[in-house]
């Protein structure tokens, strides 16, 4: 054992780690052997002298067994899940896990909340009455057997090392460390006990990593770390500079992702859905060819089976399957208000910034400033007009959907910070910018 002091002063002189120092530090993290403050120097002297893709794949292995490992071998499908970096207006796992659990994989997927500009998954699905995010060990196996996917939180025992570190970088200015964020994200999904992975690894204004060098190298290293421990990953690098689909705000996210499964989403949203099945599919084996893929995800949409597979996974988790034909029972704010283009000529939408869009609907109650926040799940924003779409005076480009009129104002003023126009068209930027698997 050496001392925690040793363990820093290694790292801090630009030296490698052994696989038991680092597994004494996260073990210690969990124990509280290593303190808070000792923790904090070996976080800020990896994010300087970085770490060897050895060093990264043990840190995650360690925080992964640092709680409860999930195994399913009971389960026969391949078992493929899908984490994105965030986004705005990303409510793609709401399509993409019925869909694929109805073209014979298995999902089992842990999702976390929104923080800051981004949204989180289990915010949007507990906007539907009724519906439970945390599932008993039993009742989580039990529903994967029955219906092939699930939809929860992590619970408590599982990875504390990366709830501890994850508070400590957030204070610490340590979280923009490659090494780190791989670890992170790699010890939460392989903890769930699945095959295979694919990512999607956002780029842009509204995305963790803001240029596409920064998104690939963050890209790169996740596959290589997730494919060195055994685990078949593909990340896709898709861009988001301005928000996926056309809704924003819990509820009615979960509006749009039922308009998807009912085969009438909007295409930048369906196109970024069908590109992560496709790889979960060819991952999972279960297509010959991305065309196959493609086949399949139409026939499934068009004949009902994803959304029946929706419909089975909201009665297995106790939410309301009458939201599907009836939108009234979903969460609906009192009041709107129309934001119209109030230029005096035509012209085109050339920007739609996806960050002050994801700040403007925090503002208005739909996401939070920390961790312990309220959210409001019924306001938000439906755009109308995205980049590169035409306007003439008076069209409508939003309809902002809120409860509070002292939010209202301030919400407002962040989205018409958001939007600029242009006299001339403006190209629209490809939405998969590229693929990253392991070589
Ligand atoms: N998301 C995570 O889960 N961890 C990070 O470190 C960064 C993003």
């Amino acid at each position: 054992m050496d001392l925690p002091q040793e363990i820093i002063a290694i790292k801090r002189d630009g030296g490698h780690l052994s696989r038991a120092q680092i597994e004494q530090f996260v073990a210690g993290v969990v124990s509280g052997a290593f303190r808070d403050y000792q923790s904090t120097a070996l976080l800020m002297a990896i994010l300087l002298q970085g770490m060897s893709d050895d060093e990264t794949a043990w840190l995650t292995e360690a925080m992964m067994r640092s709680g409860r490992v999930v195994q399913l071998p009971e389960i026969a499908r391949p078992k493929v899940d899908k984490h994105s970096t965030g986004g705005v207006g990303d409510k793609v796992s709401l399509i993409l896990a019925p869909l694929a659990a109805s073209l014979g994989l298995c999902v089992p997927m842990m999702s976390g909340r929104g923080l800051g500009h981004t949204g989180g998954t289990l915010d949007k699905l507990e906007s539907i009455p009724g519906f439970q995010v945390n599932l008993s060990d039993a009742a989580y196996r039990a529903q994967l057997g029955a219906i092939h996917q699930a939809m929860i939180g992590q619970s408590a025992d599982m990875v504390p090392a990366d709830r501890k570190l994850y508070a400590l970088r957030d204070v610490t200015a340590t979280v923009e460390s490659i090494p780190l964020i791989c670890a992170s994200i790699l010890s939460k999904k392989l903890a769930e006990g699945i095959d295979a992975l694919v990512l999607d690894v956002k780029c842009g204004r509204g995305a963790f990593m803001q240029t596409e060098a920064d998104a690939r190298a963050l890209a790169e290293a996740l596959v290589k770390i997730s494919a060195g421990v055994g685990k078949p990953t593909t990340a896709l690098l898709t861009r988001m500079d301005q928000p996926l689909g056309n809704a924003v705000g819990n509820a009615l996210e979960v509006m749009e992702a039922i308009d998807c499964l009912n085969g009438a989403g909007p295409p930048d949203l369906m196109c970024v859905t069908y590109e992560l099945v496709a790889e979960m599919l060819r991952l999972g084996g279960r297509c010959e060819s991305r065309a196959h893929a493609q086949q399949l995800m139409a026939a499934a949409l068009q004949s009902g089976a994803a959304l029946q597979a929706f419909r089975e996974l909201l009665a297995a988790q106790g939410g309301d399957v009458r939201v599907l034909d009836d939108r009234t029972r979903l969460p609906a704010a009192r009041h709107h208000f129309e934001l119209r283009y109030a230029g005096a000529e035509p012209g085109y939408v050339a920007e739609l910034d996806a960050l002050s869009v994801g700040e403007a609907a925090r503002l208005l109650g739909a996401g939070r400033a920390h961790a312990e926040a309220q959210i409001d799940p019924a306001v938000g924003f439906v755009f109308y007009k995205k980049v590169g779409a035409a306007v003439a005076p008076g069209d409508l480009i939003c309809r902002v959907h809120y409860n509070s009129s002292a939010k209202l104002e301030p919400a407002l003023e962040r989205l018409r910070a958001a939007l600029r126009y242009s006299r001339q068209p403006v190209a629209i930027a490809k939405l998969l910018i590229d693929r990253v698997a392991a070589v």
